[in-house]
Order: structure tokens, then C-alpha cells, then sequence
């Protein structure tokens, strides 16, 4: 059986879209038809060769979405044929295969235990959860990275509580959900901070009490102007706005946590005295989820409408046109694309 994917052959060259012939499965392997996948700045970095050295070139890429299961490997119990799944780069239970190794035309192009951008893939069980039947497949596809490392962020690595106050860094795919997490937590004010004012306004409608443009106002000054403040999600990957965070917490029990990607080579340089003034810096494996207890859970939240998905399911892509997603996505012209499987 063959697929159409795209393949990234040589970083900072555009993808190629072609047919790859799909393996037989191994043990603890599943086929899934891919209907929808996101795009992140995860991939954008791996393709601008941003994440070190690429030893597994040519590759497939993608690691977030939603499909139906095709077929299963051995030992595989989680799911069946015909199941519609979550698929995500977080790890879960069930077997876990590393990589899937395509043919194309008598070359061999690498896989890691999950891609999504191709018609067809072969994934790790343990990648894959089982989709709520209450929410679209479009919507599944968001449970796969950015909603879930944005909602886990407050829910399981702050634990933050009502009346607390919350600020966060950099309004992308991640931001945006910590915003509306911190807003189902009861935290208040709740502070965006962005240089692009048409992220500031969508932060407002999702749950900011506050927007700050940092390319016009001090974020530190402005933030102990509004609040002590308890907790800072840094979720734009830039070290500036990482140390913005650190400075802006409360002393004495301010918490940062650095949910930002930073291109590979990236240093933080922090001024210990923040340590010996009582604020805690965190990091957090994308949200620190248990996907098969967590996704079910935040299913239930965009089943109900406590979660706005709009401003991440708006923008759609074809896998052909998958160069242009991931350029919009580089110049902020779209907060999150999606592509579309079926559209030809
Ligand atoms: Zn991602």
C-alpha cells in the first residue's frame, strides 16, 4: 500500500510531496488514515534545521492529529480497526515502537514513533488515544500538542487556584490555552503578554483580563503595576521573554514555568539572586499530561464550550499546500494550521 506524505529531504529546502510505499507493521504498530494534523513551531524548527543536526534525513514530520485506524500489529490492544483516535507525540499507555521506516522509490525515508503529515501512518500505540464520539475529528486533532501542553501547564504543572494571579508569555497555540485553562482554574488577573497586537486581541476574548504589548510597554513594570503575581507561563520560546517571566513573579513563592520550544543553541542567562528571592523555575515535559486520563478530559471541555477552539480550527490546508501553512505559520499571518487530509 502506498501514501501520499510530505517527506523533509534537506532542512531549510521546501518539503517534497510524493508516494511512499507503507511497511508492514511491527509489533505494537498501528496504521491510521490521517484526516487532520496541526502544524507547530516544532516542525517549522525541524525543517529550518533550528533543532541541531538532522541525523534522520530524508524523514517524515508531524506529531500532532486525528484519524481512523486501519489497521493493528500484533500485541496491539488498545485500539481496533475502524476506531477514530488522537494522535499525539505525548507518550501513553500501550507498546512503544520507535520508528517506522517507509520505501520511497528504493530509498529509505525515516519515521519516528508518530508522524501525521501524510495520508497514511504508522504510529506507536502509545501515541495513540482513543477520540470522544461527543467532539469532530477536526477538534480532536487540537488534543495532540499545543492544547494539551497549554491546558496541563496550569492544571497539572502549577496546580494554580482560584484568585490566584497568572501571567502569560507569548499568545501562539500554547498561550492561548493556558489562557483559557487559567481561566477554567478560577485565576485572576490574567495577563497576556505578546508583540502582536491581533494575538493580544484573541487573548482577550479567550479569558485575558489584561494585554500587554511588550514591543511598547516594560511587561515587568506594567505586570507589579496590575498584581503580585503568582504565576508566569513563558510560552513563546524567546530567552527575553523567559527572563521577562522570571522577573515579573512575586518573591517569595512566584512560580515561572517555561513551556516555550527555543531554537537549538539557545542560553538562558539568569541572575541567581531570583533563586535566593523564593521563586521557583519549572519546566514541563508539554503540559506533564497523562494522555489517557487527561485527553478524555479536555474532549469533555470542548464538548461543553469551555474551550474556544475557533481561532485553532479556522485555518485549513491541503497537504500539497503544506508549504504554505508552515510559512504562515512562521510569519504569524495564522495562529495554528490545520491540514486537511481529505481536501486533494
Ligand atoms: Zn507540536
Amino acid at each position: 500500500m502506498r501514501t501520499k506524505a510530505a517527506i523533509l529531504v534537506e532542512t531549510s529546502k521546501p518539503l517534497i510531496i510524493d508516494e511512499l510505499d507503507i511497511p508492514p507493521l511491527h509489533p505494537g504498530q498501528v496504521l491510521v488514515e490521517i484526516k487532520y494534523s496541526g502544524v507547530c513551531h516544532t516542525q517549522l524548527l525541524e525543517v529550518k534545521g533550528l533543532r541541531g543536526k538532522d541525523e534522520f534525513l530524508p524523514h517524515c514530520l508531524g506529531h500532532e492529529g486525528s484519524g481512523m485506524v486501519i489497521e493493528v500489529g500484533k500485541n496491539v490492544k488498545k485500539v481496533k480497526p475502524g476506531d477514530f483516535v488522537i494522535l499525539s507525540w505525548m507518550k501513553g499507555i500501550g507498546e512503544n515502537v520507535n520508528s517506522a521506516v517507509y520505501d520511497w522509490k528504493g530509498k529509505k525515508v525515516n519515521a519516528g514513533a508518530i508522524t501525521t503529515f501524510s495520508n497514511h501512518a504508522v504510529i506507536s500505540e502509545n501515541r495513540l488515544t482513543l477520540a470522544s464520539k461527543n467532539i469532530s475529528l477536526k477538534e480532536a486533532a487540537l488534543i495532540g500538542c499545543a492544547m494539551p501542553t497549554g491546558l496541563g501547564t496550569i492544571f497539572n504543572t502549577t496546580s494554580a487556584k482560584p484568585g490566584q494571579s497568572i501571567a502569560i508569555f507569548g499568545c501562539g497555540g500554547i498561550g492561548l490555552s493556558a489562557i483559557q485553562g487559567a481561566k477554567i482554574a478560577g485565576c485572576v488577573p490574567i495577563i497576556a503578554v505578546d508583540i502582536n497586537p491581533s494575538k493580544l486581541l484573541i487573548a482577550k476574548e479567550l479569558g485575558a483580563t489584561h494585554t500587554i504589548d511588550a514591543s511598547k510597554q516594560d511587561p515587568i513594570k506594567t505586570i507589579q503595576e496590575i498584581t503580585s503575581l503568582d504565576f508566569a507561563i513563558e510560552a513563546s520560546g524567546s530567552s527575553i521573554a523567559m527572563n521577562q517571566a522570571i522577573l515579573s513573579v512575586k518573591n517569595q513563592g512566584g512560580t515561572v514555568v517555561i513551556a516555550g520550544n527555543a531554537p537549538h543553541g539557545t542560553f538562558l542567562s539568569i541572575d541567581p539572586k531570583q533563586f535566593n528571592l523564593g521563586k521557583k523555575i519549572l519546566g514541563t515535559w508539554g503540559g506533564d499530561n497523562d494522555p489517557d486520563s487527561h485527553f478524555p478530559k479536555y474532549s469533555k471541555l470542548l464538548e461543553f464550550k469551555y474551550f474556544n477552539t475557533q481561532p485553532f480550527t479556522k485555518n485549513i490546508y491541503s497537504l500539497d499546500n503544506i508549504e504554505k501553512a508552515l510559512d504562515d505559520l512562521e510569519k504569524g499571518k495564522v495562529l495554528r494550521p490545520l491540514i486537511d487530509m481529505t481536501i486533494g
